[in-house]
């Protein structure tokens, strides 16, 4: 079994605990948080042993009367692994707590990309981690161009991408971002970082990205240009996408006109949380003129780097296949549709 520690849980390392939990070759060994909330209190009720991710702050958790298992250093001592999901910047400051315990650990897209060894997405690099003390799963945004570049560059070739991303201003529980009402350019110049950080895992793909912050919370949205070296019929591309369990096709009969009928699918669904893990790309929009492919999907930012932080576990302590690892993460979460 792999003794999985989660640093910092907040959206992405409640969720990520949640999925080591589920998985057959996995040990939650705990998680640590900096102050007691209803996620603490939902963390014990789960199970979970929980660690102080500030030693100086324990006495509120008691004060709270939530029960601490010890400091986080203690919890960073008994795992295989860390995955470490604090805020962006935090990865980087407790990148050393992990080095003298001699623990490898994944970090989150927020952190910069020159801190690891290796950015990871499961369907583009997984043997690039193989073996590596810190490797960084890739932000939200990214972690979905990847994953449609992927069987794209397989199946066509990619001359070029060219992507805007309307993004979200903020997370739904994330109320200091907001109230706002506009449409921001963001950033104003180009490229926004999201092509270069493509690039860190596809160093030769040439891609220009550009992006929008608007006032909604559920999730991103991406208009997304391919110029292929193949000139494939439109009906191809799409049965091609289809193939893939980490993209879900939304079809037409599915009467699901943006993100809020997309996020009340996945509620009816029953999923945790109403997370999408899969891409959401409107079969309709794909579409392929000559040799450029077109077509809109849909990022749950909360949620689609999860089963990828998972794959990365198993990269890193084991040696695992790729597609053994990814349907093994699909199956135990429910992944496809
Ligand atoms: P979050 O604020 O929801 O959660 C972070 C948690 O870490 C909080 O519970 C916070 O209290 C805790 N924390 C703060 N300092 C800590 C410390 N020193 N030690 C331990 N815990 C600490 O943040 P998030 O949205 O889960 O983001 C975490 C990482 O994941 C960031 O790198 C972010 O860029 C990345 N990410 C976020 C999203 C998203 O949309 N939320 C998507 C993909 C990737």
């Amino acid at each position: 079994m792999i003794r999985v520690a989660v640093n910092g849980y907040g959206t992405i390392g409640k969720r990520v605990a949640d999925a080591v939990a589920a998985q057959p070759d996995m040990t939650l060994v705990g998680v640590a948080k900096t102050r007691p909330n209803f996620e603490a209190e939902q963390a014990v009720a789960n199970g979970y042993p929980l660690y102080a991710a500030i030693e100086e702050r324990a006495d509120r958790f008691a004060e709270a009367g939530i029960e601490l298992a010890g400091p986080v250093e203690e919890l960073v001592a008994a795992a295989d692994i860390v995955v470490d999901a604090t805020p962006s910047g935090v990865g980087a400051e407790n990148k050393e707590l992990y080095e003298e315990h001699g623990v490898p650990a994944l970090f989150q897209g927020g952190e910069d990309a020159d801190l690891v060894d290796v950015s990871f997405n499961a369907r583009s690099n997984f043997d690039a981690a193989t073996g590596a003390d810190a490797v960084r799963v890739v932000s939200c945004n990214t972690t979905g161009l990847a994953r449609l570049i992927a069987p794209l560059e397989e199946a066509y070739g990619v001359e070029k991408v060219r992507a805007t991303l309307v993004r979200r201003g903020g997370d739904p529980a994330q109320s200091g971002r907001g109230p706002i009402n506009d449409i921001l350019p963001n950033p104003v110049s180009l490229p926004s970082h999201h092509g270069p950080d493509v690039n860190t895992i596809y160093p030769d793909l040439e891609i220009d990205t550009l992006a929008f912050k608007v006032p909604a919370t559920l999730m991103h949205m991406h208009a997304v240009n391919v110029t292929l070296e193949d000139t494939p019929r439109t009906a191809a591309v799409r049965e091609r996408l289809t193939d893939e369990s980490r993209l879900y096709l939304i079809p037409e009969s599915a009467d699901i006109d943006g993100t809020g009928a997309l996020k009340e699918y996945m509620l009816d669904l029953g999923r945790p949380r109403g997370d999408l893990w899969e891409n959401g790309i409107w079969r309709e929009s794909v579409t392929v003129e000559g040799a450029d492919l077109y077509l809109f999907q849909a990022i749950h930012q909360e949620s689609d780097v999860v089963p990828e932080n998972i794959d990365a576990i198993r990269a890193v302590t084991r040696e695992t296949a790729a597609g053994e690892s990814m349907a093994l993460t699909d199956e135990t979460l429910g992944v496809g549709l």
